[in-house]
């Protein structure tokens, strides 16, 4: 995937130099920010294969414990087992989820309930000034009871201190595993990029009292607009494995 991310910036690079851009345009053209609108229709999705991405220890239970004050409250790992993503080569670390309502990506312009995003880590490198990131995100629609979101509204109702073995796998594979890729950004200031994507296809269903439930508890986040998926933005298609 770097080797092809890489050929499509010289691409860009090679493109933006033989024509006149303005300084806005050549900032747009090299942005990578999220979250993006899926244009299936609009022949937007590049559909190749690549290394799938492989989740390590996700479906054992982990310990999280509620963390942060109002607005950015997350689910962050407190146990010593901590489940891993390798993408392309580079192994992240879980850290922490959390909620956005609306959902953040859209598939054809199509708002979704809810979006739930897994953020992973790597350790930060000597001299950089942030770690290097993976997301994985799922999107929700309203329509019958989740039990493994129930979970987490269970463990929020237990309180702050309260600490709970939740099964990340139970969350992110309720539905089709297919996923999307791309390098995007954070979707909260400072709007770090760099940050590889993997947004699963399929729609994963909660029920209408349970969404409130998650906003009465201060899990979800506000949720940015999509922002432009440039040609330097790569999306791919991949299948991962349970
Ligand atoms: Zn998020």
């Amino acid at each position: 995937m770097e080797l092809f991310f890489q050929l499509r910036k010289t691409m860009a690079l090679f493109f933006a130099s033989a024509m006149v851009f303005s300084v806005q345009q050549q900032i747009e053209a090299n942005s990578q920010q999220s979250p993006v609108n899926f244009e299936f229709k609009g022949g937007k999705i590049i559909e190749i294969n690549l290394v799938d991405p492989t989740f390590d220890g996700h479906d054992e239970a982990v310990t999280f414990k509620i963390s942060g004050h109002h607005g950015h409250r997350s689910l962050k790992v407190v146990s010593k087992n901590v489940p891993a993503l390798t993408v392309e080569n580079e192994e992240y670390e879980l850290k922490q989820f959390h909620f956005h309502a609306p959902a953040e990506h859209k598939f054809d312009d199509v708002e979704h309930a809810l979006e739930v995003h897994f953020v992973h880590e790597k350790e930060i490198e000597p001299g950089a000034q942030y770690p290097k990131r993976a997301v994985v995100g799922l999107l929700f629609k309203v329509g019958a009871h989740n039990e493994a979101i129930q979970e987490v509204i269970d463990l929020a109702n237990a309180g702050e201190d309260a600490e709970h073995k939740l099964v990340p796998a139970n969350i992110l594979f309720s539905s089709d595993s297919r996923a999307l890729r791309y390098l995007g950004s954070l979707t909260t200031p400072p709007y770090t990029q760099g940050v590889s994507w993997v947004v699963f296809r399929g729609i994963a269903q909660i029920s209408q009292e349970q969404l409130n439930e998650l906003k009465r508890l201060d899990l979800s986040h506000t949720s940015r607009p999509a922002q432009p998926l440039t040609d330097s933005a790569v999306v791919a298609d991949s299948y991962l494995d349970k």
